[in-house]
């Protein structure tokens, strides 16, 4: 543990951290920029205030979070490494406020790595054997991509437009990776609408492993997240 501008982080576990996700996917944050200190500093560039005493830091993060101030939240930077299925990645890449730069299959042969749901995923009227029929119909796909990859093999000039044209039958379930920037902001809006109960159970594995993350980066910045966004949102029973 090192002390960080008055909060204690795990920084050397914390940066580079994996996290495993479904099958063969996960979630690494390479890095990241602040904490909640750095959101309370950039808060406070406003009227100069001195900060320092914990029970005043705590009200300012609430009150911050409750009046919907989101720029201070915007000085705090994930960057992560995310390993996923294609169809996943299609519902995270709608989040457009934050950077993506994600593997190519025009410059990049994909292996045969394919998202298969277990059991407990599934509805109860599907068995084992209907989970061997999607592999099957998945390695299918790929035994015949990979027959036009070799075809090309030969024609230098013509491999990029073989990847190009015959990616195409490769299902969704297929693993992307990419490279994911953004700030705290950004972050709050993708867990809360990732978490939330009409999320897709994949995606929502992937968001929950994240917000697991932003907590103990930004323990207080999340509490205040939690309570006036998370919870706000949830009907109280
Ligand atoms: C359960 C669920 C089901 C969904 N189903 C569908 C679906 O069936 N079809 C579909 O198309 N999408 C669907 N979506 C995607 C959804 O509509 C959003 O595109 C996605 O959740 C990204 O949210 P966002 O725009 O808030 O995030 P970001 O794009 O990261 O934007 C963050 C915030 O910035 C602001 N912002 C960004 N761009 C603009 C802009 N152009 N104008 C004004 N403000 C902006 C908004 O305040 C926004 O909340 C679904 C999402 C969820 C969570």
């Amino acid at each position: 543990m090192v002390e960080l501008e008055n909060l204690s982080v795990d920084l050397g576990p914390l940066k580079g951290r994996v996290i495993k996700v479904l099958d063969k996917g996960f979630v690494q944050l390479l890095d990241y920029i602040g904490s909640d200190q750095r959101i309370l500093d950039a808060a406070r560039v406003s009227t100069g205030a001195k900060g320092g005493d914990p029970e005043k830091d705590r009200r300012l993060i609430f009150f911050l979070m409750e009046m919907k101030h989101g720029t201070p939240f915007e000085h705090l930077v994930f960057q992560f490494l995310i390993k996923c299925p294609i169809f996943v990645a299609r519902q995270w890449m709608r989040h457009r406020v934050a950077s993506y730069n994600e593997r190519s299959a025009r410059y990049r042969v994909f292996q045969e790595e394919f998202y298969v749901p277990s059991l407990e995923d599934i509805p109860d009227i599907f068995d084992e054997a209907d989970l061997q029929e999607y592999e099957e119909v998945l390695k299918q796909e790929h035994a015949f991509y990979q027959r036009m990859i070799d075809k090309a093999k030969p024609h230098k000039e013509l491999r990029k437009r073989t990847r190009e044209v015959f990616r195409g039958v490769l299902g969704t379930s297929y693993y992307t990776e990419f490279y994911w920037t953004l700030n705290f902001r950004a972050l709050m809006n993708f867990i809360e609408l990732r978490t939330g109960e009409g999320a897709q159970p994949e995606i929502r594995k992937y968001a929950l492993a994240i917000s697991s993350m932003a907590q103990e980066l930004a323990p207080l910045a999340y509490e205040a997240f939690d309570k006036y966004a998370l919870n706000a949102a949830k009907p109280h029973v």
